[in-house]
């Protein structure tokens, strides 16, 4: 079984485009989704787009899911009390927009789709054993770390999964690195990659392959990202935080 893990896609549609076209030709037999889907240029067309397709496809949510949804359930009540942080607080009036935007663009028709994403994916793939599909860390939607985060500060996390791989995104830079006897493997982003533009994809299998589009990337994300001006980091380090946060775990506050 051969598996691709489409991480951190944030409603760019054009790179997901180029990504499924490189995905016929890899003989894949499932996707996993492993959410950030949204907030996004594109989010309703990038939604549907994973709906449809035709290959079984896993999907868990990341914290910008949780943060739309909370947003959802603020039209409702009049009061959001969860922006995809741990701790609630509200993020800055930009921020706080695109996810008003969103969700007019979400509710209601795609609102108990989001809502059912479960928060991991387990699979057994052949030649790699049991596989964990997380957001970010197996307990959180929003802590950082990256290949360089010490590995005793890790090994809790891990070790008691008793899996052979977990997968991992959310702070769009892609690694593989053993913390104890898991190997841990950041999928990258398909959509808002740090690093060389591109839209960076794994695929699972006996080998694990990382790999980015074969487009260039001029065919699609920076330009439409640049173009509507919307997406920004916000859920992971930004340029100036990457340094900051490269050798540390990071619970989000
Ligand atoms: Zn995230």
């Amino acid at each position: 079984m051969r598996v691709a893990a489409l991480y951190d896609i944030h409603g760019n549609l054009p790179a997901l485009e180029a990504v499924l076209e490189d995905i016929r030709g890899a003989d894949v037999d499932q996707i996993v989704v492993g959410g950030d889907v949204v907030p996004g240029p594109i989010p309703r067309e990038t939604l549907r787009r994973l709906l449809d397709l035709d290959l079984p496809t896993h999907f868990i949510h990341g914290n910008g899911e949780l943060a739309i949804l909370a947003q959802m359930a603020g039209t409702r009540t009049g009061s959001v009390t969860y922006w995809g942080t741990t701790s609630g607080a509200r993020p800055p009036e930009s921020i706080v927009e695109i996810y008003r935007w969103t969700t007019a663009q979400l509710q209601p028709e795609l609102e108990p789709m989001l809502a059912r994403w479960p928060k991991t994916v387990r699979l057994d793939i052949d030649g790699l054993g049991q596989v964990l599909f997380c957001h970010s860390t197996p307990r959180n939607e929003t802590e950082v770390f990256t290949r360089l985060t010490a590995e005793h500060r890790l090994m809790p996390l891990f070790e008691p999964l008793q899996v052979a791989v977990v997968v991992c995104g959310h702070t769009n830079m892609q690694f593989d690195r053993m913390i104890g006897r898991t190997r841990v493997v950041n999928a990258g982003s398909l959509g808002m990659p740090f690093g060389e533009p591109g839209a960076y994809w794994p695929i699972f299998s006996f080998a694990i392959h990382r790999t980015t589009s074969s487009k260039p990337p001029s065919a699609f994300a920076l330009a439409v990202i640049r173009k509507l001006k919307i997406l920004q980091p916000i859920t992971s380090c930004n340029r100036h935080q990457r340094n900051k946060c490269s050798r540390r775990l990071v619970r989000r506050n």
